[in-house]
């Protein structure tokens, strides 16, 4: 189906361009670590080429070069990990293990806590879901991510809906849930708007009612420093792929105890210390809940992302800053354009800013904005379905910023967005498979996909 989309040709591009802060640079700030992907074009409607603006972050981040390099260099050395007397065995071993303890710094662990291999943050929450006392009651604000929100089963489940007082609202839930353990999940920065939650202060909260405490740092590691030991959390979990490390790793990290005493998250080979015909005795350490063989490739690359980013916080930290205003403010200055937030605009935040533009469905303006801009974002209601209805009714659109990101790629999606308010799309588009898609879209997939 076609639909009657009013458009315009555009015939000068320049005529419609906004008028922005400074010179918008396509490329990389000193300092700040390069991923791959920097110089990819993407093939728009009209048959040019231009530089790919990943302006999807949040979703996925691409891989630092450094992580590539650096299983470039393991591959070769790529052998069974925990199992073989081989040398190469051993080196994936050691390999194995010392991103355990690379990790463990990274989120500022004691030495004593499990670091236990997933494969992402929800992989993680459910580990934890499965290894929390029988009866644990949980609390959870039904603002966060589903991964966050669904793993906790049965009637001690607590959905929060949070005020601009969260301190309180966590204070008056824990007060009625009863006595017995309680785990409390944060977010430490919020994926449909970036915004950061006060982990530290819930933290506080928390431990007045004797309940522990997770965060879910998967938004929040690829932008901050976390130190969970500072924080006074007991678990924190995150994802590779969010953290320029797209190798199927993840983590949860934290106290032993409850993790020690649960039922293998898994069961197999690697989780067991002796199985006989009549009995199973399972590890205690970490290998407890990571039976099967190890990702060793993906615990590296999450271990040298980890690295790098420690390296380069504050050249990271400044260059989000820079483009996430440069986006707030240009996206602020076009009509119909609505940001969103729980706790309001001046909240602080990552550069994660969820948008809807009055009177267009985000999800065509997501197909525009790649078919004839070369701009990648996401549209959506993002896993987080109760907040995102709550706040839109509906859907939005998502920006995420991240070490890809260039002031031009934020520039033209502030132009793209003038555009589309001024004069339309160029193009026609029609609804397939319940989603926009252009009429007879002429771009074609690169050519490995044709082998
Ligand atoms: N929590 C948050 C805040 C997230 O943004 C995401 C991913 N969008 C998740 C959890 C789940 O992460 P993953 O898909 O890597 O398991």
């Amino acid at each position: 189906m076609t639909l009657a989309i009013p458009h315009a040709r555009v015939s000068n591009a320049a005529d419609t361009r906004v008028q922005l802060a400074g010179p918008a640079s396509s490329t990389h700030p000193a300092g700040v670590p390069s991923v791959a992907g920097a110089r990819l074009t993407v093939p728009l409607v009209d048959g040019r080429h231009v530089q790919y603006a990943n302006l999807d972050h949040a979703a996925s981040a691409p891989c630092l070069d450094a992580v590539r390099e650096a299983v470039d260099e393991l591959l070769p050395w790529y052998a069974s990990v925990h199992r073989g007397a081989g040398f190469a065995s051993q080196v994936s071993t050691k390999v194995y293990e010392r991103a355990r303890e690379v990790v463990r710094d990274f989120v500022g662990a004691r030495a004593t806590a499990e670091v236990i291999f997933t494969r992402n943050t929800t992989d993680a929450l459910n580990l934890l879901a499965r290894a929390v006392p029988a009866g644990t009651s949980v609390i959870v604000f039904d603002t966060d991510h589903h991964a966050a929100i669904l793993p906790w089963r049965g009637p001690n489940v607590h959905r929060v809906t949070p005020t601009a007082n969260v301190e309180q609202d966590l204070d008056e839930a824990l007060a009625r849930t009863p006595t017995g353990p309680r785990l409390v999940v944060v977010t430490g920065a919020a994926n449909v708007t970036g915004e950061l939650w006060p982990v530290a202060r819930l933290a506080a909260v928390a431990r007045r009612h004797g309940a522990r405490i997770v965060l879910d740092a998967a938004q929040l590691a690829p932008h901050r420093p976390v130190d969970i030991t500072a924080l006074d959390v007991d678990y924190v979990v995150l994802s590779g792929h969010k953290l320029y490390a797209p190798f199927g790793a993840g983590a949860l990290v934290g106290r032993a105890d409850w993790l020690r005493a649960a039922n293998p998250y898994l069961a197999g080979g690697g989780a067991t210390r002796q199985v006989t015909a009549r009995a199973v005795s399972w590890n205690y350490g970490p290998e407890r809940h990571e039976a099967g063989s190890p990702n060793v490739v993906g615990a590296h690359a999450l271990a040298v992302a980890c690295r790098t980013l420690r390296q380069h916080w504050d050249a990271v930290i400044a260059h989000e800053e820079a483009l996430l205003d440069r986006l707030r403010t240009g996206l602020a200055a076009i009509p119909g354009v609505r940001q969103l937030s729980i706790f309001g605009d001046s909240a602080p935040r990552v550069g994660v800013v969820s948008f809807t533009v009055e009177g267009h469905d985000p999800n065509l303006v997501a197909a525009y904005l790649s078919a004839e801009h070369g701009i990648g974002v996401r549209d959506g209601a993002f896993c987080a379905h109760i907040l995102v209805r709550r706040l839109t009714g509906d859907r939005a659109l998502r920006a995420s910023l991240g070490l890809g990101s260039t002031a031009e790629h934020v520039d033209r999606l502030l132009t793209a967005l003038h555009r589309l308010v001024e004069q339309g799309t160029t193009w026609d588009y029609e609804l397939v498979d319940g989603r926009y898609a252009p009429v007879d879209d002429p771009r074609e997939l690169p050519a490995f996909l044709s082998n």
